[in-house]
């Protein structure tokens, strides 16, 4: 099938682009790598009356490192966080998770900002924001907001942007020196969505215990889950096997997980337990137990399962 037609805009600011949603008053659509609105588009599961692409706006694309934090424009493609040797030393686990992501061409047109905005539960970038504590830079006519990963998701592909804002800015603290880490999932076939995913991060502090842990799915709900009370087991009783098991268990029963043409929520269920399990072993496999003086940073407005 083919598109509804719409007219095209493609501003060389934010500012324009602003200005363009604001003038069609919530009947325009941002345009990134346009690797899920495309489809959409011709499905005419979509028909918005404006396309703004956002491909001309060279402001938008950036990978900078901060103190203790790394910012990336939200225009960034996804293949160049996955080469980018700042993600790869500070952020290991998003570069983890970006090679997971479709295929090749996919992640040479798709965008950080575009795959947050869509919102898709079973996306790796959904999960990683929030495993990693980070926050969104949003602006519109209003002004700029920041909002904490936790306050982004609203349910399936669904966020709390308004239909004038556009997100300018994923910010995502360095990983803790020595942190471990890994992001697991289980797909049909290579470079398809996962039925479910895991990320993991844990903070060790010697001797097996466990001064911090992340646990947060994609796939097991309408959006991602943070697993605190998996990730308190961790926390208390350290990193040894049984542990391990006891959050894994844990976990499977934080999910309230949906039943589709791919999967059972039994199924999922069964998965979630499976593959946080395998998560952490692999993470506490890469732990460095010598280097470990931080924990994670609390990340305000996390939805907690
Ligand atoms: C075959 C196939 C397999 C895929 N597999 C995976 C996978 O395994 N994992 C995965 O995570 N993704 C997968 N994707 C999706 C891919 O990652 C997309 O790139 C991503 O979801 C959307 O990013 P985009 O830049 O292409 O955004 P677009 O498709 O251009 O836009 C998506 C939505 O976000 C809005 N939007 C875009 N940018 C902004 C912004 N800056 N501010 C506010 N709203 C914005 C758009 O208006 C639109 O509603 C797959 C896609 C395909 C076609």
């Amino acid at each position: 099938m083919k598109p509804a037609r719409f007219a095209y805009h493609a501003p060389a600011s934010v500012d324009e682009a602003i200005a363009l949603l604001a003038r069609y008053g919530g009947e325009a659509k941002l345009l990134a790598g346009g690797q899920s609105l495309v489809p959409l588009l011709n499905f005419r599961l979509s028909r918005p009356a404006a396309l703004v692409d956002l491909n001309r706006i060279a402001a938008l694309a950036y990978i900078r490192e901060d103190t203790g934090h790394v910012r990336l424009g939200a225009m960034t493609r996804q293949r160049a966080i996955e080469f980018s040797p700042v993600v790869r030393r500070r952020l290991p686990l998003l570069a983890e998770a970006t090679t997971l992501v479709g295929h090749l061409p996919i992640r040479t047109r798709g965008t950080i900002g575009g795959s947050l905005a869509h919102a898709d539960p079973a996306a790796e970038y959904p999960t990683a924001l929030i495993a990693l504590g980070g926050q969104v830079i949003v602006r519109g006519p209003r002004g700029e907001r920041t909002l904490a990963a936790g306050e982004l998701f609203q349910g399936y592909l669904t966020t709390t942007l308004a239909a004038d804002e556009l997100l300018v800015e994923v910010r995502l603290p360095a990983m803790p020196d020595g942190a471990g880490f890994a992001f697991e999932e289980f797909t049909r076939r290579h470079g398809d969505f996962a039925i479910v995913g895991i990320a993991a991060i844990v903070v060790g502090r010697g001797g097996g215990h466990c001064a911090s842990a992340r646990l947060v799915t994609a796939g097991a709900g309408p959006m991602p889950v943070r697993l605190r009370a998996a990730e308190e087991i961790l926390e208390r009783e350290g990193l040894s096997d049984a542990a391990v098991e006891a959050a894994a268990h844990r976990a499977a029963e934080l999910v309230d997980p949906p039943s589709d043409i791919h999967a059972s929520a039994a199924y999922r269920r069964n998965l979630t337990r499976v593959l946080t399990a395998r998560a952490l072993r692999r993470a506490i496999t890469h732990l460095d137990h010598l280097n470990t003086p931080n924990t994670l940073s609390p990340a305000p407005g996390e939805r907690a399962g």
